[in-house]
């Protein structure tokens, strides 16, 4: 697929962190173009990582990674919390049928993928049916590779996996990589809200991200009263936070989301 251009859609946690490693190292070819969404909502340490560790060491190699916000290149209907009209896009939970269930997470496709490709569409004439995308699944990510590999875009041979077709690589692997770089501990890669977070990672998030979820919260349940973002069904303010790590959580550090 020689016409084809090669587009890094990073993540920004540990299997990015890889990706950006091997290819400063030269173990991976340079992409035509990198990119990370911007949800408006990531922690500010995904950031600060960028910013600090790898772009810098990205532009060593000529490599730039564009961010792309979801406010301006998201389907405009599908840019608030809620979509026009009225689907909550993040994956709340809801009490509504007097039993715990939970939404979609529309705001990963819609945020992250979509908001992505229209920006490729847009500024550089690039159509989905034009680029390979990269995705930093590493190969201890069976499931979540395999539901893509069932996908149409995989079977057009649109999407690459860098750290299982190129250079095999798993989560230990992917921190080995950057440990040898001398870069930091990746931070987590989610949105300070993510009603997919574990426990471990609601009490990581800083005071001022956990009061900003709080307040988010609030703000969702003037037009849902039943939406939560702890499994619990429980206002966050108000939730007992388990002390174990949730073996159900699991980062975006694909760039994918919790897929
Ligand atoms: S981290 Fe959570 S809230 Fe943010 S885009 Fe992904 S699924 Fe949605």
């Amino acid at each position: 697929m020689k016409d084809f251009k090669q587009v890094w859609s990073c993540g920004g946690g540990t299997q990015s962190c890889a990706i950006a490693a091997l290819i400063v190292r030269g173990d991976l070819p340079k992409p035509d173009l990198a990119a990370i969404a911007d949800t408006g909502y990531e922690r500010a340490t995904t950031w600060n990582y960028l910013d600090e560790v790898l772009r810098p060491a990205l532009a060593t190699v000529g490599v730039e990674i564009h961010s792309v916000k979801a406010a301006e290149w998201a389907k405009p209907s599908m840019r608030g919390v809620f979509s026009n009209p009225g689907t909550l896009l993040i994956p709340a939970y809801t009490n509504e049928s007097g039993e715990i269930g939970k939404f979609s997470s529309f705001c990963s496709g819609a945020w992250k993928a979509n908001a992505v490709d229209r920006w490729l569409s847009q500024t550089h004439g690039i159509t989905r049916s034009k680029c390979v995308k990269w995705i930093g699944f590493s190969y201890d990510e069976a499931r979540r590779v395999n539901r893509m590999r069932e996908g149409a875009e995989f079977k057009a041979g649109l999407i690459r996996f860098p750290l299982i077709d190129d250079v095999l690589t798993n989560r230990a692997q992917a921190i080995a990589l950057v440990e040898e770089m001398g870069w930091p501990t990746p931070p987590r890669s989610n949105c300070w809200m993510c009603p997919n977070q574990g426990d471990h990672e609601w009490r990581s998030l800083p005071p001022a991200e956990f009061l900003q979820a709080v307040e988010f919260e609030r703000e969702i349940q003037k037009r849902d009263p039943n939406a939560f973002l702890h499994r619990s069904c429980t206002p966050l303010d108000k939730v007992n936070f388990e002390e174990e790590e949730d073996l159900f959580s699991r980062p975006c550090d694909s760039g994918m989301c919790f897929i």
